[in-house]
């Protein structure tokens, strides 16, 4: 593998991580289940490999099993809605199994019922889902026009880079996984203090958010960022550039918006026309903005922001992140985001020139 191809293959991965589109965590057992599969078996003359549904589903099936035990007094959700398919069915297998999964193998009849069950689920739930980024597929993993006979051929190349970066791609899945099933509503009760540690450890300050809402909401006059729509409820507070991709907490990248257009939006980067807008909300108006952060005493730094923004677009665009517009509409990334967002050397010169710098 060259090494531009294994930078390639990582930034399209990176892009798939951060597809927030699934409602159940399948996609975290799929992408694990093709890089074990991968350092599992021999790949072809070609670097490609052929892999069956039923090897996908028993990977599925040895990653649920544990999971589907309960975590203190209830088993976890693994879907937004409802328990995962594959989690119940795992579940009524494991009470006929004493919860031994050796012992369940060892029954083949029964083995290979759950296992083409789960293979059907998969087939059906993420297998052609997994390479889709903001409404469009991206097939760098494997082909659907390559699906035959019940198997799926990885592209040559992509069995070598799961081999060389499987380390890096568990931590990688892993945390994706945790992440989602703290997400998860239904499983705060049973989380509790510890769903709270990784936002003690790294997240914001419940209150210091509370304040930013405040300031914005006044800014923005109550108006959805993203549809310009008067926000009735309570509205969202949103991370411009997603905290997913940079966890980011300074005033600039944050703009009130509906809870659905902030829904909708997920970690998605924003199309040319929102960051156009972002630029003109912190430009234009970031003084007044920064006044305004400075007197509640929340950290804000437009330098900085803007370059995490530029940063952001320039690696999204080269991993090929879509660009979201509203609902579910999207737009490539090209050139004219550079446009929209001026460089930060002339941004700082218009802040300069709108009001004088004050000492410190
Ligand atoms: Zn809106």
């Amino acid at each position: 593998m060259k090494p531009e191809e294994g930078i390639r293959f990582l930034r399209q991965f990176q892009e798939l991580l951060a597809e927030g589109g699934f409602v159940a965590t399948y996609k975290f057992a799929l992408m694990q289940a093709l890089a074990d599969l991968s350092v599992e078996h021999q790949a072809a003359q070609d670097g490609s490999l052929r892999l069956h549904v039923d090897q996908l589903a028993e990977k599925f099936v040895e990653y649920y099993w544990n999971q589907a035990r309960p975590f203190h007094d209830r088993v976890l959700r693994q879907n937004t809605k409802g328990q995962a398919e594959v989690l119940l069915r795992i579940q009524d297998y494991r009470s006929l199994s004493d919860g031994k999964l050796g012992q369940l193998q060892a029954d083949r009849a029964a083995w290979q019922k759950l296992i083409r069950r789960v293979a059907a689920i998969i087939v059906k739930m993420p297998l052609w889902r997994l390479q889709i980024v903001g409404n469009r597929k991206n097939e760098f993993l494997y082909r659907e026009a390559e699906y035959r006979d019940r198997s799926l051929r990885l592209l040559p190349g992509v069995p070598d880079a799961f081999r060389a970066f499987h380390p890096m791609l568990t931590s990688m899945i892993r945390g994706g996984w945790i992440s989602q099933i703290h997400r998860i509503g239904a499983n705060k009760p049973v989380l509790g203090a510890q769903a709270e540690l990784e936002d003690f450890l790294f997240g914001t300050d419940r209150r210091s958010l509370e304040r930013f809402t405040a300031v914005i909401r006044a800014h923005q006059s109550r108006e959805c960022f993203y549809c310009g729509k008067r926000v009735t409820g309570q509205g969202d507070l949103d991370h411009f550039i997603p905290w997913s991709r940079y966890p980011l907490d300074l005033g600039h990248n944050f703009v009130y918006a509906h809870k659905g257009c902030n829904n909708a939006k997920r970690d998605h980067l924003a199309a040319v026309t929102h960051l156009e807008r972002w630029r003109i909300q912190n430009l234009d108006e970031g003084h007044s903005l920064a006044k305004a952060f400075e007197r509640e005493g929340l950290s804000s730094d437009l330098e900085r922001s803007v370059l995490i923004a530029r940063w952001a677009y320039e690696q999204g665009c080269a991993s090929g992140a879509r660009l979201w517009v509203r609902d579910s509409e999207f737009e490539d990334c090209d050139y004219r985001w550079q446009s929209a967002l001026a460089a930060p050397s002339a941004l700082r010169l218009a802040a300069e020139d709108a009001s004088p710098r004050y000492e410190g």
